[in-house]
């Protein structure tokens, strides 16, 4: 899993460093096609000048498919590791980015950056039907302004950590390469469970920080533990 932006760029350097891992964060190892939802191991690869790129043909529907059909990447000749450092600086800026920001950042022309970020929205925003797979990593965080950015007279003290109060905090959702966004009240125990609960196939893998509002998952779920701070990972997910 991609922790900090130097990771991205160390680990997912070249077009396809990108595609086999969004490969193995949709499909864990076995291309499924996106036509017909046939998954197998025998689809067939083809090549263009001797080299296989990710594209595929079906071996039952004989459609062609790649890693990037039906994703926000579909057909835009972006290369992907621009898409990822994107989304990466949109879920990085909480107050939100702008075209202007995104086109010097990832050298595209504003226009490209301006399509990309509509993706990049569209995509966290209605993926409210993600189908969740075999590990759901779930964390919270508080979009809003910066508490010293406030006027003294309405600073808050104590500010740091869970306990803001002016912040409106958000859960996200990471399955299958997808992300849901839900607006919560606050992150308290109930609430954690009851959108885990109403949303995570029961028995299947959920990832969480130590948080004590995520204690007592294991009662439906396989729970697992990690330490943002040490840079822990999932493995094998
Ligand atoms: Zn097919």
């Amino acid at each position: 899993m991609i922790r900090s932006l130097i990771d991205l760029l160390r680990n997912l350097q070249s077009e396809e460093d990108c595609r086999l891992f969004l490969e193995n964060i949709r499909w864990h190892g076995v291309p499924v096609c996106p036509h017909c939802g046939s998954k197998s191991e025998e689809h067939y690869k083809l090549t263009n000048g001797g080299i296989f790129r990710g594209l595929y043909k079906c071996k039952d529907c004989r459609e062609r498919f790649t890693i990037t059909v039906g994703t926000m990447f579909e057909g835009s000749h972006i290369p992907l590791q621009k898409w990822f450092i994107a989304i990466y600086v949109f879920l990085a800026h909480k107050k939100g980015i702008s075209s202007t920001q995104l086109h010097k950042d990832i050298a595209v022309t504003q226009k490209t950056a301006w399509f990309m970020l509509s993706r990049i929205r569209y995509s966290i925003r209605y993926n409210a039907d993600i189908d969740f797979g075999d590990i759901t990593q779930v964390d919270e965080t508080y979009i809003g302004g910066k508490n010293k950015n406030r006027n003294a007279g309405k600073r808050l003290k104590n500010t740091r950590g869970r306990s803001l109060k002016l912040k409106a905090p958000v859960m996200g959702l990471l399955s299958d390469g997808k992300v849901y966004v839900e607006p919560i009240p606050k992150a308290s125990k109930w609430i954690l469970h009851g959108v885990i609960n109403s949303l995570v196939p029961k028995g299947t893998t959920v990832v969480t920080d130590g948080w004590y509002g995520y204690k007592g998952l294991s009662e439906n779920y396989v729970h697992k533990v990690v330490d943002h701070h040490r840079g822990e990972y999932v493995k094998g997910g």
